[in-house]
């Protein structure tokens, strides 16, 4: 039966690079049983054919996600073979290498007081395996030249395992940054800028205003009507248009511009090094590409689709929640005007 808990803990990918490594460590004891006949070591070559029976077996339970099979499969020929490697040829062979492979491999396939556990078990045996080499002789020692070789290719096998699961965990702790990354900033819906990032964006701009003095506007905008578009064509809908205004305010901004969806249907633009009169261009462009995109090539509904704006300008003494607030007065004000228009922040007299 596929253990499917057990699958879905650690990952498809991490079984993956499993199978992998099944095919491996049964390619290195393809070339051991030859390595052994040669250097006259028949037991050690007839281990490596139960030991690549253990891993094609292993690999094969991996396909049908038998994972947990896999797993003691491989334990078992890991522990196994390399007491006998030890046992018979010496210390020297560095077969007790393979063993220090499952201090990272434990803490990824168990949980944290198993392998822990597990951990004490391993220094126990690979303790207890030293110890006894130095008490015993090889029962089937070969020449040291050989020795040097089988010691080498061990050691080269190892590291390069090593450097291939650090490369192997590196890149997945990466990733998984990344799409942590990606949740934190991002609204899922119109793929913007979520409120959040939205403000520490608005905050760094705000930052370089005070210190080279380029000039930073704000928009607010504000779906109009939006319920009647949900109640008439449903929620499932108003998603769709939603996510399509994001691209469309997109295809109207400079790279440079910031898009936040700063509520259900209402986004927050920063734009950078704008004064409030090329701001208002921009709102205007935006503004019309919605009122005048064929609102049909989604789903055949014709529907009137616009929208409200307020602009600001950061100015000396604001911060970044009365640069909002004055942005929030003009939208409320365009609002107020008819709905579909775009108003500017008010003009305090001195
Ligand atoms: P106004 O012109 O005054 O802004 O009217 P309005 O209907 O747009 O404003 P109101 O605040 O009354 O309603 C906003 C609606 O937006 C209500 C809410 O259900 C809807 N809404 C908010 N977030 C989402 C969303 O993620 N998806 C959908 N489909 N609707 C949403
Ligand atoms: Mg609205
Ligand atoms: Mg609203």
């Amino acid at each position: 039966m596929p253990d499917s808990s057990y699958r879905k803990e650690r990952g498809p990918q991490f079984w993956r690079v499993a199978r992998q490594a099944c095919q491996l460590a049964g390619a290195v004891d393809v070339s051991f049983f030859f390595l052994f006949h040669i250097l006259g070591s028949p037991i050690l070559a007839w281990v490596n054919v139960i030991s690549v029976s253990m891993y094609v077996a292993a690999y094969y339970a991996l396909g049908r996600q038998q994972n947990r099979l896999a797993i003691r499969l491989i334990w078992t020929e890991v522990i196994v073979h390399s007491a006998l490697g030890t046992v018979l040829i010496g210390w020297g062979s560095g077969f007790h290498y393979y063993l220090l492979m499952f201090i990272p491999a434990l803490f990824v396939t168990m949980p944290l007081r198993s392998a822990a556990l597990s951990l004490v078990g391993l220094w126990g045996y690979y303790v207890g395996l030293d110890i006894l080499m130095w008490f015993i002789a090889p029962i089937q020692p070969i020449s040291s030249g050989a020795l040097l070789g089988v010691h080498l290719f061990n050691l080269s096998i190892v590291f390069a395992m090593f450097s291939y699961l650090s490369f192997y965990y590196l890149s997945m702790v990466l990733s998984a940054q990344r799409k942590l990354r990606r949740l934190a900033t991002i609204d899922p819906l119109t793929g913007l800028f979520n409120r959040s990032h939205g403000s520490e964006l608005a905050e760094k701009e705000i930052g370089r205003f005070q210190r080279e003095g380029h000039p930073v506007s704000f928009m607010l905008l504000d779906v109009d009507h939006f319920k009647l578009i949900n109640d008439r064509y449903g929620h499932e809908m108003g998603d769709r248009v939603l996510a399509k205004i994001g691209q469309l305010i997109l295809a109207q901004l400079r790279t440079q511009d910031l898009v936040a969806r700063w509520g259900g249907e209402e986004f927050l633009i920063i734009l950078p090094t704008t004064s409030i009169d090329s701001a208002l261009s921009s709102a205007e462009r935006v503004r019309d590409a919605l009122c005048s995109y064929d609102w049909k090539a989604i789903d055949g509904v014709a529907m009137d689709v616009t929208i409200s704006v307020g602009v600001s300008e950061f100015c000396e003494g604001d911060d970044i929640a009365s640069v909002i607030r004055r942005a929030d007065q003009a939208l409320y004000r365009s609002k107020a005007g008819g709905r579909n228009r775009v108003e500017q922040e008010e003009v305090l007299e001195q």
